[in-house]
């Protein structure tokens, strides 16, 4: 394999840029914009078009000798026919297609035994079932989920009462968040910890994963994830358990990220599955033997996959999020963040900055497994980003 078509030209993209010179690939991708931040790193006919046009990933196809996924929002009917007409996907559609819509993404785990938050579908606008079950079964808070389109908590609404469930079903019914109104219903699970862990599967059936790791969501947006998890070896077990159950039994090539809750009685909850490089596995960049960029370039080209181990004793990594609209590119900021030993920071070279946007994010090498050490660098860094911050 020598060309990777990537569907999607985003900053998951440009961090493929590293391990593909590495592996001497080149990349080519699918993306809408002049100005995304993977066009500057990839090969000069890259195709300029949405991602869900199946017309323009044809054309990918012609310029690569496999496609795969950096944004998982594809039409999978249209580029089905690609798939009968020979073109290679990786992973392949019938992998991505149970998690596409989050209400079949929570069937599926649920049918092949894994453990998941309660849940229902809402068909309509609005329907009395749902609130029986929300008022007998799940009690409030509940958590309101858009089934498709939903990223970084856009679509993701926590709601406290029966009328903010009508009020949001309504608002978000005439705005057709996503392309169609349908969400999902779930209880909401008082988490102690939301957990994550990246997990690879190779051509041949391998499955490795990597260090477990602790994410931090503000407002539903990740800002930071500490590795290793400070969790006890059952819990990681119970994980890495999950994750080779999952990929194996959607016979996945690539990477997939896991998000996962931990209840307070050391309960494990599968969140969300995503099937591709994922936020709360950057940190592999700077601190493990292999990236989840090179171990997904590894896979998609029939390459054995590398060792997942860490570098260091442990890790922490922060989004640098966007607060404001602006065209600064921050490099004072980033300079200072720089300073901090065994800072790397990486920068997506987006050309607008907006709030809660990521536009880069700084991973910190430690000596040491101390949640309270990751948690005072962090702080550190988010002082010296956020003009506010405290
Ligand atoms: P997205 O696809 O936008 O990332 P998620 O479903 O992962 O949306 O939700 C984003 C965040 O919202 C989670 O990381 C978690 O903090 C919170 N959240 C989601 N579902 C629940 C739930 N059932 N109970 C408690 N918190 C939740």
């Amino acid at each position: 394999m020598k060309r990777v078509g990537v569907i999607g030209g985003g900053q998951l993209a440009w961090m493929m840029a590293g391990a593909a010179k590495k592996l001497g690939v080149e990349l080519v991708v699918q993306t809408p914009s002049l100005d995304d931040p993977a066009v500057p790193i990839s090969a000069k006919d890259n195709v300029f078009a949405p991602i869900h046009d199946a017309n323009a990933t044809d054309e990918l196809a012609k310029r690569s000798d496999v496609i795969t996924f950096e944004n998982e929002f594809v039409d999978i009917e249209a580029l089905s026919k690609l798939a009968q007409q020979g073109v290679c996907f990786r992973p392949k559609l019938e992998a991505l297609a149970p998690l596409l819509d989050k209400y079949h993404q929570r069937c599926y785990l649920r049918d092949l035994g894994l453990p998941v938050p309660q849940f229902i579908a809402i068909e309509q606008e609005w329907n009395t079932t749902a609130e029986i079950i929300c008022t007998s079964q799940f009690g409030f808070p509940a958590v309101l989920k858009a089934r498709r389109h939903g990223y970084d908590g856009q679509g993701t609404f926590i709601i406290q009462e029966i009328e903010d469930l009508k009020q949001k079903l309504e608002l978000q019914t005439t705005k057709r968040v996503g392309s169609q109104s349908n969400f999902l219903l779930e209880e909401f699970i008082p988490f102690e910890r939301e957990l994550a862990v990246i997990a690879a599967r190779s051509v041949s059936g391998e499955v490795v994963t990597y260090s477990v790791v602790e994410t931090q969501q503000e407002e539903q947006v990740c800002r930071r994830v500490i590795a290793p998890a400070d969790i006890s070896l059952d819990v990681t077990f119970e994980i890495e358990n999950i994750a080779h159950t999952l990929l194996n039994s959607l016979e996945a090539v690539g990477v997939f990220g896991i998000e996962l809750f931990l209840t307070g009685g050391g309960k494990v909850l599968v969140n969300e599955v995503a099937p591709r490089t994922h936020n709360s596995g950057h940190f592999s960049i700077d601190a493990c033997e292999t990236s989840q960029f090179e171990q997904h370039l590894r896979a998609v080209c029939s390459m054995q996959l590398g060792n997942t181990t860490m570098i260091c004793p442990g890790t922490v990594m922060v989004n640098l999020l966007g607060y404001e609209i602006s065209q600064n590119d921050y490099i004072i900021k980033r300079q200072q963040i720089e300073q901090i030993p065994q800072a790397h920071v990486h920068w997506y070279g987006k050309t607008e900055s907006r709030p809660g946007r990521k536009l880069g994010h700084v991973t910190v090498l430690l000596d040491t497994q101390n949640r309270s050490v990751a948690m005072a660098i962090a702080r550190n860094i988010e002082y010296i980003w956020y003009p506010n911050s405290t």
